[in-house]
């Protein structure tokens, strides 16, 4: 394809499979994209990741899904076209689009670099465009998004696995690197091994961290400690695993998708410690102030991260062989994979392969 001088194109067809209702069950849907822009690139989606978010969007949890919706913000595709006055990226470049496709730009998250905290910060699916149409996601043939919030895949990066980088992998290392935990001298705990946790057990080893996996699952043991090394395993209803390891650890994230106790987690804690929540579940935690006033912890919260940041994660990854543990799906398995999904029973993430499976369930 060529480049396009702006106002030519008109919108073009897409085809990807959405949900009409919260029932969240995905089929074949046909639609439109938007003309590529002058500094849009247009991508042909290769692999798309299955993120607990996307189970929370299908099902209406967050009670703010907009349907027909089509979900899937782990993409990684080729640019089969640019805009005029793009500069980043070529045709036929490998790229990744994650969770956000804008955000104000003008703001002190944007100029700091931290889109993904813009209050105006526009998602991949669900969010509305400047255009005021609703974006869907990246279950879908091709996706048109701004250069400034796409990243280079590098070629070492094998990309099927790469795709979970582009939330999951970005959403551990950014609370990583922010609250002190990415070096030798420290231990961090991760509570759930699902995407999210597995990829954030190959950040900290890679980063020199010690980790240790928090599960509520006692048989992800042996992978934790052997496939993923992982330092150390702790059953989180074992009171006295529990126990033994408390006051240990210099932070703990946290990516359960579910309501859990967090008390037991903040005892993990040395003094100055700190619970970074991920897993964005809807019902507030009950937490005494007594367990973060002696030893001056705190809890805080950390989604994403910035396009910068995005792309120094994946080039990180790249550097270190970090990947994701995939079972690749074709599109038709989709439904299925989702129900595994809700039920813990992935290792560790589904990843579509869109490319060589979507076109074939298309009547
Ligand atoms: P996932 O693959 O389903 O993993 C979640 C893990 O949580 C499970 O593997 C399980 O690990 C544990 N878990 C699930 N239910 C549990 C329960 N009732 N009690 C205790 N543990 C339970 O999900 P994911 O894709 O990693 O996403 C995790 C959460 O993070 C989701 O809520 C998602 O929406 C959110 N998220 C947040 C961000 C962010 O930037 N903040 C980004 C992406 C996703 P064990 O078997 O080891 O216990
Ligand atoms: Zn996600």
């Amino acid at each position: 394809m060529e480049r396009l001088s702006g106002e030519k194109a008109q919108s073009v067809e897409a085809f990807g499979w959405a949900a009409r209702d919260s029932s969240g069950h995905l089929s074949p849907f046909v639609f439109s994209r938007r003309k590529t822009g002058e500094e849009e690139v247009r991508v042909k989606v290769l692999y798309c990741g299955i993120c607990h978010s996307d189970l929370h969007c299908l099902k209406n949890e967050w009670h703010s899904s907009t349907y027909p919706l089509v979900p899937g913000h782990e993409i990684v595709g080729e640019v089969s076209e640019i805009g005029s006055k793009v500069s980043k990226f070529s045709i036929g470049d490998k790229v990744g689009v994650g969770c956000i496709v804008d955000s104000c730009r003008t703001c002190e998250s944007c100029r700091e670099d931290q889109e993904n905290y813009c209050t105006k910060a526009v998602a991949t699916y669900n969010g509305v465009h400047h255009d005021g149409t609703i974006n869907y996601g990246g279950y879908s043939d091709h996706i048109v998004v701004d250069e400034r919030y796409a990243v280079k895949i590098p070629h070492t990066l094998p990309l099927a696995s790469a795709a979970p980088l582009l939330c999951a992998g970005i959403s551990m290392y950014s609370p990583m690197k922010y609250f002190g935990l990415a070096g030798p001298d420290k231990h961090v705990g991760i509570v759930g091994l699902g995407g999210l946790g597995h990829i954030g057990v190959r950040f900290a080893k890679a980063f020199g961290t010690k980790v240790t996996v928090i599960s509520s699952t006692t048989g992800k043991s042996k992978d934790a400690l052997e496939t993923l090394g992982a330092d150390g395993f702790l059953v989180s209803t074992d009171e006295d695993q529990m126990k033994a390891a408390m006051g240990t650890m210099d932070g703990i994230i946290d990516t359960v998708s579910a309501s859990h106790s967090i008390s037991p987690l903040i005892g993990l804690l040395k003094s100055n410690g700190k619970l970074v929540l991920l897993g964005a579940t809807e019902k507030p935690f009950d937490i005494s102030a007594f367990s973060l006033i002696l030893g001056r912890k705190s809890i805080a919260g950390s989604g994403i991260g910035g396009m910068q940041e995005t792309q120094e994660m994946i080039d990180f990854a790249a550097e270190h062989g970090i990947k994701a543990e995939i079972e690749i799906i074709s599109m038709d398995y989709v439904n299925t994979a989702i129900d595994r999904l809700a039920k813990g029973d992935v290792r560790y993430r589904f990843v579509i392969d869109i490319a060589n499976t979507l076109a074939a369930t298309r009547s």
